[in-house]
């Protein structure tokens, strides 16, 4: 348990949350501020700070518990799509340093649009770029 944690707090139940599943391992809630309706967090009971430090079982346990919730979601709220998402790094908008996915079910013409608009890269910027990721020469 880390200390000033809010997500500990919660699998501690010393925070108050809207659960909506829970295993050994893992304790899915409610977002308080929701992308869409029904936007949640599926976070592991063990405290890792980001996707960088998780451990494997924790990953692979919270992702099954994140698809078990859009499981539950399609049955209920019965939404178009989801989008699974975390944020690794405060650059990245990371704001709560206990990992977790976002699970955000998603709705036609509902308000969530991407924030960048991607376009038409360089075939050579590309490549080059994929060579230093694998480390060439
Ligand atoms: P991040 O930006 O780190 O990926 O997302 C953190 C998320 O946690 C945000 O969407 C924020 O609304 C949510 N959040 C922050 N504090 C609390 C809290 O005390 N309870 C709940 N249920 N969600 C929280
Ligand atoms: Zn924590």
């Amino acid at each position: 348990v880390a200390d000033a944690c809010i997500f500990c707090a919660i699998v501690a139940g010393d925070a108050p949350a809207q659960l909506v599943d829970s295993d050994e391992h893992t304790v899915s809630f409610m977002d308080i501020n929701p992308f869409t309706p029904g936007h949640a967090l599926v976070i592991p009971r063990t405290h890792s700070a980001d996707l960088t430090e998780i451990s494997d079982e924790d990953l692979q346990r919270t992702t099954i518990a994140a698809r078990r919730l859009t499981r539950k979601m399609a049955e209920t709220l019965e939404p178009a799509g989801f989008n699974i998402l975390n944020a690794c790094g405060a650059a990245a908008w990371q704001t709560v340093f206990h990992f977790h996915l976002h699970v955000i079910p998603r709705y036609e013409d509902d308000p969530m649009r991407l924030p960048v608009i991607p376009r038409g890269g360089d075939p050579d910027e590309i490549a080059r770029i994929a060579g230093r990721i694998r480390g060439d020469e």
